[in-house]
């Protein structure tokens, strides 16, 4: 009887000591391809190329499936996560960015985002689209947005003899308002506006154009004035602004009517549209004298952010 019992005790111990190692057995077998598994996500290559897994969160929210795998099989690319970061950065131009970057290493990722969003990237009137006036008076006019032979703009009105100089002016409706508010306000500051350029249609604009062309050719006549179609004065909504005592282009800019305007026209509605500093994005060099209107939100949010209308348009309007 002892005998047996002590057989079974031993036979029972073998068994526990058996199940016991197949236990470990499967958990070390089952660790083992869990690491295999895991060597296989995108986390852990991407760990390995030196991103932190806040950067890997970031990446997997902001990029598209397509792009996020592009990034297992190579090293860190801190130009993409800066990139991702731009306050201005637009999801379909993630491609152009990552060209342009290779073309110009110099370039910080702010520059290339403002180029690229203004597709800067191509040559003057080679990207041509078609202005869309459905947008109302963020109607994007430039190099690469013209408006047809025919495009009249609607509501436009006859200016009083009392604020421009020359000829006959007409502008649009909405536009003549806010530039009667603000010639009142800067009267106020003993500032007298004076306009002496507003509405131009498409003729006009090609006769200006092709006068420039036929006597100096198109390089010239491209830096000096504006294709017929590609002018901002065909849609209405851009007045040409000097002031009783300065109507000279040379010394306009420093002039105390061109400061009062820097200061205040974003009141109105009003923005410079084509800044000193910012030639390289508008297009075209300074015109401190011209003056677009956009509304009081667009001109307050491009005021305020110190970007050109052509970001603007990219980002808030087009997109
Ligand atoms: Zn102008």
């Amino acid at each position: 009887m002892k005998k047996t019992k002590l057989k079974l005790k031993k036979e029972v111990w073998i068994t526990l000591i058996i199940i016991i190692f197949l236990l470990i057995g499967l958990k070390v077998g089952l660790s083992i391809n869990k690491n295999i598994q895991y060597k296989k996500t995108d986390e852990y290559h991407l760990l390995k190329a030196g991103y932190t897994l806040e950067e890997i969160n970031f990446l997997e929210k902001n990029l598209s499936q397509d792009v996020f795998k592009t990034l297992l099989n190579s090293e860190k690319n801190e130009f993409l996560l800066s990139l991702l970061h731009e306050k201005y950065y637009l999801s379909k131009n993630l491609n152009s960015y990552l060209e342009e970057e290779k073309l110009h290493p110099n370039y910080t990722p702010t520059k290339i985002v403002s180029l690229i969003n203004t597709h800067r990237n191509n040559a003057y009137y080679d990207y041509d689209i078609e202005a869309d006036p459905t947008k109302n008076e963020l109607i994007l006019v430039n190099k690469y947005y013209h408006l047809d032979d025919n495009f009249e703009p609607q509501d436009l009105t006859s200016i009083s003899r009392d604020y421009y100089y020359g000829e006959n002016h007409q502008i649009n409706k909405i536009v003549y308002t806010a530039f009667k508010k603000m010639w009142e306000e800067a009267k106020n500051d003993d500032i007298y506006l004076i306009i002496n350029a507003s509405y131009r249609d498409y003729e006009s604009q090609k006769k200006t154009y092709d006068s420039y062309k036929d006597k100096k050719g198109t390089t010239y006549a491209d830096n000096v004035a504006a294709r017929p179609g590609y002018s901002e004065h065909q849609t209405g909504l851009a007045l040409d602004i000097f002031s009783k005592e300065n109507i000279s282009t040379n010394t306009y800019k420093d002039s105390e009517t061109h400061i009062w305007l820097q200061n205040n026209a974003y009141k109105f509605g009003f923005i410079e549209r084509y800044p000193e500093d910012k030639e390289d994005i508008t297009g075209f060099a300074a015109e401190p004298w011209h003056w677009r209107y956009v509304g009081i939100e667009a001109a307050t949010y491009i005021y305020n952010n110190d970007i050109t209308f052509d970001e603007y348009y990219a980002y808030f309007v087009e997109k």
